[in-house]
């Protein structure tokens, strides 16, 4: 487990593709962002996580950046919902087939959390797959897979009119939430920012810029 900021650990990167499974924390308050695959030879992320209840943490929520296989997975989303039964998954409309024995809770475009006394903002922000989430918190953005300083993507789910609106409301929401991000993390933990004028990242993000430069 690595210290990210104040509040945000990474437990760990998981299967081929190294994704990050994060953990938010405030006051014994916690929450879990993203369930990746785990493959043979590796523990499932929810192993890394005993810790939590040995030291009296509640753990309030299951978060998801996105639906791609290497950051969303039901065996991993089992594993925690067992080791964390009250546990509630908070998720955009846009994710489907979870299983029902899972408490879940649907949100449209945006909604606020309460984790012990501070705000947690799910942002549903479709560009690199159609269920973004951008997960918000103490004053760092997790940006899940966004390619950050261009409009493109490496996918092609979301149309560029559709990602222009994602990133247009990424760039009202300091102003409109009165709340400064100061920091950017990818979820793959591969790109972190600090010091950001994120209005001003996101102003950016609108250029169409080649990928690959
Ligand atoms: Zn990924």
């Amino acid at each position: 487990m690595t210290k990210w900021s104040d509040g945000i650990y990474l437990l760990g990167n998981f299967n081929q593709l190294k994704a990050g499974c994060w953990l938010l924390i405030h006051k014994k308050e916690a929450a879990i962002l993203d369930m990746p695959t785990y493959e043979s030879g590796e523990f499932s992320p929810a192993c890394y996580c005993s810790f939590l209840i040995e030291e009296g943490y509640k753990v309030r929520f299951l978060l998801s950046s996105h639906s791609h296989w290497d950051h969303f997975s039901l065996r991993t989303l089992q594993d925690f919902h067992k080791k964390f039964p009250t546990a509630m998954l908070y998720l955009s409309c846009q994710y489907q087939h979870i299983p029902p024995a899972i408490p879940t809770t649907y949100f449209q475009n945006e909604t606020v959390l309460d984790l012990g006394g501070e705000p947690l903002y799910l942002v549903h922000a479709p560009k690199h797959s159609l269920e973004d989430t951008i997960v918000i918190f103490r004053g760092t953005a997790m940006m899940g897979d966004w390619e950050l300083n261009t409009i493109y993507s490496v996918h092609n789910d979301v149309t560029i009119e559709k990602r222009r609106i994602s990133i247009e409301h990424m760039m009202e929401f300091e102003k409109e939430k009165n709340y400064k991000i100061k920091r950017t993390f990818a979820n793959h933990g591969n790109d972190r920012r600090d010091n950001v004028d994120f209005t001003e990242l996101m102003k950016d993000t609108l250029l169409e810029r080649k990928l690959f430069d």
